[in-house]
């Protein structure tokens, strides 16, 4: 690094995650984790896969040559279509140093694209959708190294650009945490893209073609596999359709694009969401009218939350005027000038979104039934995930707005479920 671009870097003390420690040993584990998911679904059934000798480490996948053809050819798709689909330039929320970005925004796009492409190739069987499922193990480990070489990539160029950035100045720590805001070549976003089109619409694709793969298989769906899938592929086209909400997400503003968000766009999102559908295919737990009935109200209700809270903030940070419930907003001007809602599920709690996001995961996990461990595992991880987040916005606002950010939580006290955290 350069006297000059060191001077331009904010040197931040590396506090998250337990530090380059605690960075370093998730740089190895992360894909340990999605691996060791992967052997409980395939090799045990959904139970916990616990080797008893070096015989059993021959379950482990290895990566093949048809699934780096299948992953590079679902890569170059949904480049191409974000790069040349039809949609629209969006400039993004302003950054910390005042500049707004734009994007380009046609995930919308590509999602139903994509998805009306894998069903016509299954529907006159030019791809068997059981070559993907059969390929999982394959892919994940190719997912796996395609991270680490993003990772490195990322890595690089936030060093080698030079331009106004926040890190720590340890290794292992930026590795992890990123090196860069908002990465990228030309006017392409690199964060954006791996977000919106390889996070969510692997994750999309996966639960698509395991349907299929159970449809082709038994002639029919299963009720649970249904549910799921259907809920599931809610929450992805909401994602899709209100996908301008992102720009004013947290990883698009503040988190820098390193080794964690390409590992969870690559291989955490895609492999580890679809657990309930990759469990489904061979279990079909027995659910009453009135278990199906409380799913769909939790699921729902939490969608509605999610949803909703979500758009309140994006509408009334690109439109303070803008009605909330029916009556104009309510809110606490700080000095910085930002506008901090207290209207609407705003005034409730300070992460309602975070609650609603939690009770989708939990109607998920519920759906496939008591059997086993390995499907729960979405909320076991999620839940511990939004607490941390919760807290680390919480000091980054603090922060950032001081005794206004204590005014906001002393009108607002709860985090995320009101009378109860
Ligand atoms: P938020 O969308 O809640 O954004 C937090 C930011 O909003 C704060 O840093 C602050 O930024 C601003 N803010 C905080 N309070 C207020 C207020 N009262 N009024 C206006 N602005 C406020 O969080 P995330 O970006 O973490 O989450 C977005 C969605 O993504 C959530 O629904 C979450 O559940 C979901 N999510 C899903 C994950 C998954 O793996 N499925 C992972 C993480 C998130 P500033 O003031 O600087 O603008």
């Amino acid at each position: 690094m350069t006297n000059r671009d060191s001077a331009k870097v904010t040197i931040e003390p590396p506090n998250h995650f337990g530090g380059p420690i605690g960075a370093f040993a998730l740089t190895l584990f992360i894909p340990v984790i999605s691996l060791y998911l992967w052997l409980c679904m395939h090799r045990r059934g959904g139970g916990l896969w616990i080797p008893h000798s070096i015989v059993d480490l021959a379950d482990v996948p290895l990566p093949t040559w048809r699934a780096a053809g299948l992953f590079a050819a679902w890569l170059g798709l949904q480049l191409l279509l974000h790069l040349f689909g039809p949609g629209k330039r969006e400039l993004g929320i302003p950054l910390r140093d005042g500049v707004r970005l734009p994007y380009r925004l046609n995930g919308w796009f590509a999602f139903l694209t994509s998805t009306a492409l894998l069903l016509a190739l299954f529907a006159t069987r030019m791809l068997d959708p059981w070559t993907i499922v059969n390929e999982l193990g394959g892919l994940l480990m190719i997912a796996i190294i395609a991270s680490y070489v993003l990772g490195v990539w990322l890595y690089v160029h936030g060093i080698v650009e030079g331009k106004k950035e926040r890190r720590s100045g340890n290794f292992a720590y930026d590795f992890f945490m990123g090196t860069g805001l908002n990465p990228r070549i030309g006017g392409f976003d690199l964060k954006f893209f791996f977000e919106s089109h390889i996070g969510m619409g692997s994750w999309g694709a996966l639960v698509v073609t395991i349907l299929a793969a159970q449809y082709m298989r038994d002639g029919a769906v299963s009720l649970p596999m249904a549910l799921v899938s259907g809920f599931e592929l809610v929450y992805i086209a909401d994602f899709f359709w209100f996908e301008s909400a992102l720009l004013s997400t947290w990883d698009i503003m503040h988190e820098n694009f390193g080794y964690m968000l390409g590992q969870a766009f690559l291989l955490w999102m895609p492999f580890n969401f679809s657990l309930q559908s990759q469990y489904l295919l061979t279990h079909t737990p027995q659910l009453s009218p009135l278990a199906v009935f409380g799913l769909c109200v939790l699921n729902f209700g939490g969608y509605f939350i999610f949803r909703a809270t979500n758009l309140q903030k994006h509408r009334f940070r690109t439109d303070p005027g803008s009605l909330i419930w029916g009556k104009p907003a309510t809110f606490i001007e700080t000095k910085r000038g930002t506008l901090l809602l207290t209207a609407g599920f705003w005034g409730i709690a300070r992460h309602m979104n975070y609650l609603g996001d939690l009770m989708m995961a939990l109607a998920w996990c519920l759906t496939c039934g008591f059997g086993h461990i390995a499907p729960f595992f979405y909320f076991i991880y999620f839940a511990p995930l939004l607490v941390n987040r919760e807290r680390r916005d919480n000091a980054t606002c603090s922060a950032k707005y001081g005794a206004d950010w204590d005014a906001y939580c002393k009108r607002v006290p709860w985090r995320m479920l009101p009378f109860v955290y």
